[in-house]
């Protein structure tokens, strides 16, 4: 595992000064950039030594929010300016060091920072480990600035603020945007700056760099899923169709669109994507699946020439895992595609493409170096993912639209049961049974929670409030509670699914965490499972709106005494990181099918054991390194423990280890 403190990349480059006063001057240093897993630190760089010198700044890369391109400036001073093919020959004349033409941007909190680099290669290079880096942030942006923050304000759009929300959707993520109606810039003859003549005569217009885009054109997206449409105000979505996003509300769960055929409304955010030839579209790529997983899939399958297209663990890279049966027995072989320096694909042999869905059809009819030809697509069974609520802009569900077909479950609230909302969709209703919760404040609060959206948070749909008692609608998940299912499955699941199953949990907490938003009652009775084995958290937050006390008294008999941290039992103290100790109590219930945890103790003596400084055990099919993700969320000091961002990192590099 890599430490947090190790340097993955060290380069020099110009820096911009960030004017974080009004009155501080606007100037560019060269300094030593560091790159690490959780920060980037700018130091001087002592030239005649060649060391590093005294530490000027870092940002924690926890904050960033996108790292781009910036288009180059219109009339930039030869320090920064490309160098002309004759200058690049006569190497003589121009040292590495002492130009940096291409510019990129470190977004984070307050604004902007800006690098220049001296090369092309080096700036690819630090935007693409920087966005691995980054790729667990949830509240990455997705639109930014394509010019520079310039005399007060953003030459793109004018908007002043440095923290302004991006006026371009990006694009794709694989490091770089890509070329496109690159718009030419007239250069203006080069001012006559006091600079050294060997680079100050006027030359023939440097090469434009291909691959930075204008800012303008439209902003369009493809549709990943088919979407029909549930209300008036919503337009329908065909898989692989472009569409023209009209507001800027780009990251919002509704955006407004307008199809090819000039209709408009509202579309669900996550079942877009601003990348022009989305794999998604296609039934061969699995985006998230692992190594284990596709060869699980595979020989489940069974079928020569069985594949999948899913992404590396390598940032930016694709792997093909291919099935291949020789002598009866089943063999994998998984390829990574290769780019090759101009920026074209192959897989074993150098058959080169522009795009992976050719070079896949290639591989369709054609082995070429694979051990099997690429014959039967394996999929795993990719479910439409939910919208946030019933359509746009409807948070109030009509009760006549409602139709209860059987009953789930009782809980805190009373009676769940399943149903369909205007016949179609599948939903859960949870009947509030009257006195069991504060109603107006939840129904308050519920507005703000039908905008958390994420495949692994089961979506609130709306409510019913106009009624006694009120029904609050969520995503129906047909495999029920995890707790349950935990109990039930022993037999069929190995560490990978249990893996998968916590890695689940932790990108929904992840998601939450960005959001500063506390669960507060994390276990796996709160959590349920979907049709395809998915885990999604449910109940997040609710229990501010319990009333009984003794579930909402840390003495109560139902309160989660097992769940909690003791800075909780003791003080009453939540926090994300109260969420992270309940996590590692719920990666144990998964790793042990579902036990009660400290199961021979009750609930004062758990408060008394906790924290003298006693530890849940490690469940048999926990390894070492699953055991040590646990114990990292039960550290004494709330602070001690890791963030679900980090969890999530680990969580992941173990799954592929496996
Ligand atoms: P509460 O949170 O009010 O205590 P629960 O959410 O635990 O109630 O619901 C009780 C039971 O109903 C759960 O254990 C589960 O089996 C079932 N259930 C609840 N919500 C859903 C849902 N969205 N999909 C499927 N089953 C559900
Ligand atoms: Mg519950």
């Amino acid at each position: 595992m890599a430490t947090a403190t190790a340097s993955i990349l060290e380069s020099i480059f110009l820096k911009r000064s960030q004017q974080k006063r009004k009155t501080s001057p606007l100037n560019y240093k060269k300094r030593l950039f560091v790159l690490t897993e959780t920060k980037i630190t700018y130091y001087e760089y002592d030239f005649e030594r060649g060391r590093r010198g005294s530490k000027k700044g870092s940002v924690d890369l926890e904050k960033v929010i996108c790292v781009e391109c910036v288009e180059p400036e219109e009339n930039p001073p030869p320090e920064r300016q490309i160098p002309t093919r004759e200058e690049f020959a006569d190497t003589e004349q121009i040292s590495i060091i002492e130009r940096f033409p291409y510019p990129f941007q470190i977004m984070y909190d307050d604004g902007p920072l800006y690098v220049f680099a001296p090369t092309e290669d080096l700036r690819k290079r630090w935007i693409h480990q920087l966005k691995h880096v980054i790729r667990f942030n949830s509240d990455l942006a997705q639109k930014f600035h394509p010019r520079f923050h310039q005399d007060g304000q953003y030459v793109c759009c004018a908007q002043t603020a440095k923290n302004a929300m991006g006026c371009q959707v990006l694009r794709n993520a694989n490091g770089i945007l890509k070329s496109g109606s690159s718009q030419r810039r007239s250069r203006k003859p080069l001012p006559s700056a006091p600079y050294d003549s060997s680079v100050k005569s006027v030359k023939p217009l440097p090469p434009v760099p291909s691959n930075v885009d204008s800012p303008l054109g439209p902003q369009k997206v493809v549709a990943m899923y088919d979407f029909t449409p549930i209300n008036s105000q919503d337009l329908e979505l065909h898989k692989g169709e472009e569409y023209l996003l009209l507001d800027e509300c780009s990251g919002q769960p509704w955006l407004r669109a307008r199809d090819k055929n000039g209709q408009e409304g509202y579309i669900p955010g996550n079942y877009v994507t601003e990348a022009q030839d989305p794999l998604e579209i296609y039934e061969w790529y699995s985006k998230n699946m692992t190594r284990s997983q596709a060869e699980q899939l595979l020989r489940a399958e069974d079928k020569e020439g069985g594949f999948i297209v899913r992404d590396s663990s390598k940032a930016g890279k694709y792997t093909v895992s291919v099935y291949a049966k020789s002598s009866g027995e089943g063999i994998i072989r998984h390829y990574v595609v290769c780019e090759s320096p101009s920026n074209q694909y192959y897989l074993a042999e150098k058959h080169l493409y522009t795009s992976i869905p050719e070079l896949i059809t290639y591989h369709q009819h054609n082995a070429a170096g694979l051990i099997s030809r690429l014959k039967y697509p394996v999929c795993s069974v990719r479910s439409t993912p939910s919208t946030a609520g019933l359509g746009y802009g409807s948070w109030e569900i009509d009760p006549k639209d409602l139709t209860f077909l059987k009953e789930l479950g009782n809980g805190q609230f009373g009676v769940v049961k399943y149903g369909k909302w205007r016949g179609q969709h599948e939903v859960a209703i949870k009947m509030v049974k009257e006195g069991s919760m504060s109603e107006d404040e939840f129904i308050e609060e519920a507005k703000c929670m039908m905008k958390l959206s994420h495949e692994n948070l089961v979506q609130l749909y709306g409510v019913c409030t106009k009624q006694r008692p009120i029904f609050i609608i969520t995503e129906y998940l047909s495999n029920g509670c995890l707790l349950t299912y935990l109990k039930e499955s022993r037999s069929r699941m190995g560490r990978g699914d249990l893996l998968s199953m916590c890695s689940n949990v932790c990108a929904a907490m992840n998601y939450l965490e960005a959001k500063q938003f506390l669960h507060r009652d994390l276990a796996a009775r709160n959590c349920l499972v979907a049709e395809d084995g998915t885990v999604k958290v449910s109940d997040f937050g609710l229990s501010r709106y319990v009333l009984d006390d003794e579930y909402t008294s840390s003495l109560g008999s139902k309160f989660p005494v097992r769940w909690s941290p003791p800075e909780v039992l003791l003080y009453s103290k939540f926090s994300s990181k109260s969420d992270v100790w309940s996590f590692g109590v719920l990666m144990w219930e998964i790793f042990t099918f579902g036990k009660m945890p400290y199961e021979r103790f009750n609930n004062s003596e758990i408060v008394d054991q906790v924290i003298k400084g006693v530890r849940l055990y490690r469940p048999q099919l926990a390894t070492e390194k699953v055991y040590s993700v646990m114990v990292s969320c039960w550290e004494e000091k709330a602070d001690d423990r890791p963030s679900f961002r980090n969890l999530q990192a680990t969580i992941l590099e173990i799954m592929e280890e496996l």
